[in-house]
């Protein structure tokens, strides 16, 4: 298995990670999941390419996974109502995977100078509407506002999950401590490709940004 950023080597490491036995999980299955020993969550933050996030999408439904992806309403890419883009992720939504909301409350704080709560509850209120879905579980979008290294300041160690109608955050324990997590951040592997952790741990959170693969290459598709 050669490692690359191609959607071929993605659905080798879920077929390698299938055989080793591992179940996986959204994290709305997450409690009737949680005693399975070898458990994967499947984490997808739709920072940039929704397009992308299907081709993720398509590989796990024909593996028979299911998975997590999280909406950004402030991306300057692409907006969740836009005809197609409101298709796909509809389209996502309808494979069994699971939409969530990749929140981004510090930047837009510091833009506008509104309130951190009020974001986030206008930011889950409008991509609710908009999909007209409930949404119960939120990631944290890497924001340029972020004070040190990661997760200094995460907006889920001042305000309480629930106090915001949310039931799974991203970096609770039970999956970023008690979980190995590995992510793509910055289309970089720091601690190496998810290939390589699959087997070795038991437990994993795996984060992916669609917008780092590719079939062919990075500026085709
Ligand atoms: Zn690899
Ligand atoms: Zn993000």
């Amino acid at each position: 298995m050669e490692c690359s950023w191609k959607f071929s080597h993605y659905r080798e490491c879920l077929a390698a990670a299938h055989s080793l036995g591992y179940q996986f999980t959204t994290f709305s299955n997450y409690p009737s999941r949680y005693r399975k020993k070898k458990l994967i969550i499947l984490r997808h933050d739709i920072d940039f390419s929704v397009p992308r996030a299907l081709e993720f999408a398509k590989i796990e439904r024909d593996l028979g996974i299911e998975a997590v992806y999280f909406v950004r309403l402030h991306s300057p890419a692409y907006n969740p109502f836009e005809y197609k883009t409101y298709l796909a992720l509809k389209e996502i939504l309808g494979m069994g995977h699971e939409l969530g909301l990749h929140f981004e409350v510090f930047d837009f704080q510091a833009a506008t100078g509104e309130d951190l709560v009020d974001i986030f509850r206008r930011e889950k209120g409008a991509l609710e509407n908009i999909l007209g879905i409930p949404v119960v579980s939120a990631a944290q979008h890497g924001d340029y506002t972020r004070v040190g290294p990661d997760y200094s300041r995460h907006f889920f160690t001042q305000v309480k999950p629930e106090q915001v109608g949310i039931k799974y955050q991203t970096f609770d324990d039970r999956f970023f401590r008690h979980m190995k997590y590995i992510s793509d951040s910055s289309g970089h592997w720091r601690e190496g490709c998810m290939c390589q952790h699959i087997g070795h741990h038991d437990r994993l959170q795996i984060l992916t940004h669609p917008c780092w693969w590719f079939h062919k290459h990075y500026h085709v598709e």
